[in-house]
């Protein structure tokens, strides 16, 4: 499941591909899953507009465009990947994938297509300004991040996962930052002291930040013809590492379920 670093590279590259270009046609597959907007919305917002720029927003890549009606100057391109949700960027002649489910012709004569095997993607149109929820966690600043935990009594895992609090921090991620801030997966929210939250909204900041970097080299991964994704990965210090040495103290890195995820933790080096 791509998480918001993956987010982050997927629409840099496409901004880069496709911003100024110009939706001549759309075709839409006949899943009904994939369009949580209607059909007829998605087609005749996006035909004949703009493509001005694209973005992400939490996990959620925004392609913001600039229409040709006269009365609405802008509308939004929402897509969710889901799990396994893909663009490409594609010649025409390029052989269209099983599970293509949208297919935008291009001024420029290239097509944008979307692709998803598993349907749980989603694609969007909105014509107010889109709004994602919660905070975006690249941008946060400390108040803010700690009014999100005040009397929060949930584990400090299920906070940093729910998206109605922080924007994309995937299960991963979470782990990673936890890890790096000395605190534990299952510690109340609320009873983690501010000096400490500080910490952890910088290994946020940080883990996130090098993912992105990481990312940066592989856009082409995501978003060019028929490449297979091929996420990159952080170097995990916890995530996945149950029975492991803790890089830092060897203590053997410890994994406990939360909420339902896997939650992996030095049982030293976080308290
Ligand atoms: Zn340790």
């Amino acid at each position: 499941m791509p998480e918001l670093p993956e987010v982050e590279t997927i629409a840099r590259g496409l901004a880069l591909r496709v911003s100024g270009d110009v939706i001549e046609s759309v075709w839409l597959g006949r899943k009904p899953e994939p369009l949580k907007s209607s059909a007829r919305e998605i087609a005749a917002t996006l035909e004949h507009s703009r493509i001005a720029t694209v973005r992400r927003m939490g996990k959620h890549i925004v392609f913001d465009l600039e229409l040709k009606l006269p009365k609405q100057a802008s509308a939004h391109w929402i897509v969710h990947l889901g799990m396994t949700g893909r663009l490409q960027v594609c010649e025409p002649q390029a052989d269209i994938l099983k599970h293509t489910h949208a297919i935008l012709k291009l001024a420029s004569g290239r097509e944008l297509r979307f692709v998803d095997p598993r349907r749980f993607g989603r694609l969007s149109v909105a014509h107010a300004g889109f709004e994602a929820g919660g905070i975006e966690p690249l941008e946060a600043d400390l108040d803010p991040f700690l009014a999100l935990f005040r009397g929060r009594k949930t584990p400090i895992k299920s906070a940093l996962l729910n998206q109605k609090l922080l924007r994309g921090v995937g299960n991963i991620y979470a782990d990673e930052s936890l890890f790096r801030a000395g605190i534990r997966p299952r510690r109340r929210a609320s009873t983690i002291s501010r000096d400490q939250l500080a910490r952890l909204l910088a290994s946020v900041k940080e883990v996130l930040r090098e993912a992105i970097a990481l990312g940066g080299s592989s856009i082409s991964d995501y978003v060019d013809a028929d490449g297979e994704e091929g996420f990159f990965q952080l170097q995990h210090r916890v995530y996945g590492r149950e029975g492991e040495p803790c890089l830092v103290c060897k203590t053997p890195i410890k994994r406990i379920v939360i909420a339902g995820r896997s939650s992996h933790y030095c049982p030293r080096c976080q308290k």
